[in-house]
């Protein structure tokens, strides 16, 4: 069976347009100061690809699996978050790490990086709406709220890698991990062991799903706080009772897909294998085959049988690389509309030439770092995530 892949039909929310206009206190809509090339210019791909090999040894750059084709096509290394920190961590002879992602990735490869090797992230507006959602300020709030309460002690804080460089750092300092979409059940298991609740930061969805799909925690243990309603929305009675406090934060790439999306392809196309990441809503979880991180999806979709049909909720340039990769199999969207990370998307040729072109000439551009208390405390919950058994 050969398959060609179909494009999802545009909406006006394919890629979320984001604002130009600094605004320091968020990840999103901070202008790229950069004197960038057009992206009409012809000799782009020759030019980074001079850059690039003008930089040698003293440049590494890595892709997250969501990037654009033309960027992905530099990346010395793929994959999601965690593992392009750790790769970053791995290259101490590199000077220069220029990380194709998103802000809190080029936060955590700065942790995890030598003192005197430096991360460049191509287009500062290259933020995550998810990790925006949490701010230290508001979660210092809540746990505030908890120790008032006389239930902080019991709490472990888990927070999810797709988190500022602060929010780890608030964990490190109240004894939680980190986690990724890989490890959450260990995280949860390990943190059940420490306390008698979690305090799960910022994405409800994963937090939601994981204790209830692999925790065997029913809905009525976990809680909603919302940290723009008083007390979180909820009250003293709800959050002593709680097992899972979960922040009211969730992707807005992921957080797209419904029901009816795995519906309507289940109408479409008898026998599709339904696969979808945990970032997505909880009924959407349930209504799956299959649920895992991006990396669990690729290796997947590599081990299907030929002929197989398989609907992917993921973000979109990663399913459509799978599609075209796997001709033999029928690998579509799980949603008929585009459903692109639009901050992933803001990394681009002209982005990545200008970064690149800088290094050349001697100059670091859109430099990343974490300042040394936030880095020690971050370091200690991945460091956590790094023992767990
Ligand atoms: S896909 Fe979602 S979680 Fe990932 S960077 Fe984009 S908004 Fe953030």
């Amino acid at each position: 069976m050969t398959s060609t892949w179909t494009e999802p039909a545009n909406t006006a929310l394919s890629l979320l347009l984001l604002g130009r206009d600094t605004d320091p206190a968020s990840e999103r809509g901070v202008d790229c100061p950069g004197d960038l090339p057009a992206p009409s210019d012809p000799d782009l791909v020759a030019r980074a690809t001079a850059a690039k090999a003008a930089l040698g040894d003293r440049v590494f750059v890595l892709g997250h699996h969501y990037q654009r084709d033309e960027v992905i096509q530099f990346a010395d290394v793929t994959g999601d978050s965690f593992k392009l920190a750790r790769e970053a961590a791995a290259r101490p002879a590199a000077e220069f790490i220029v990380f194709c992602g998103v802000h809190f990735m080029a936060e955590s490869a700065d942790i995890l990086t030598g003192p005197d090797q430096r991360v460049v992230l191509p287009d500062l507006a290259a933020g995550c709406s998810m990790a925006d959602m949490a701010v230290l300020g508001q979660v210092e709030t809540a746990w505030e709220q908890f120790t008032d309460l006389g239930i902080a002690d019991d709490i472990v804080p888990v927070t999810y890698m797709n988190s500022s460089a602060d929010i780890k750092g608030f964990v490190g300092r109240n004894g939680g991990t980190v986690c990724t979409s890989s490890n959450a059940e260990r995280a949860l298991t390990w943190a059940f062991e420490s306390g008698s609740k979690v305090f799960f930061l910022p994405d409800q969805h994963l937090g939601r799903n994981t204790a209830v799909l692999e925790m065997g925690l029913t809905l009525d243990d976990c809680v909603l706080y919302d940290p723009h309603k008083p007390n979180g929305g909820l009250t003293a009675e709800q959050l002593r009772a709680a097992k899972m406090i979960l922040w009211r934060g969730h992707c807005s790439v992921h957080g797209r897909f419904t029901l009816d999306s795995v519906r309507e392809v289940r109408e479409r196309v008898p026998g599709v294998n339904v696969l979808v990441h945990p970032e997505c809503r909880h009924e959407v979880v349930r209504a799956a085959d299959q649920v895992g991180s991006t990396e669990y999806i690729i290796k997947a979709l590599d081990a299907a049988p030929a002929g197989s049909a398989w609907a992917v909720g993921t973000e979109l340039n990663l399913v459509r690389r799978m599609a075209l990769a796997h001709p033999d199999k029928q690998i579509m969207f799980l949603d008929r509309a585009v459903c692109y990370c639009s901050t992933m998307n803001r990394i681009d040729l002209p982005h990545l030439v200008w970064s690149l072109e800088e290094l050349v000439a001697g100059r670091v551009p859109n430099q990343i770092t974490v300042d040394p208390d936030t880095a020690h405390h971050a370091r200690v919950a991945l460091d956590q995530m790094l023992a767990l058994p």
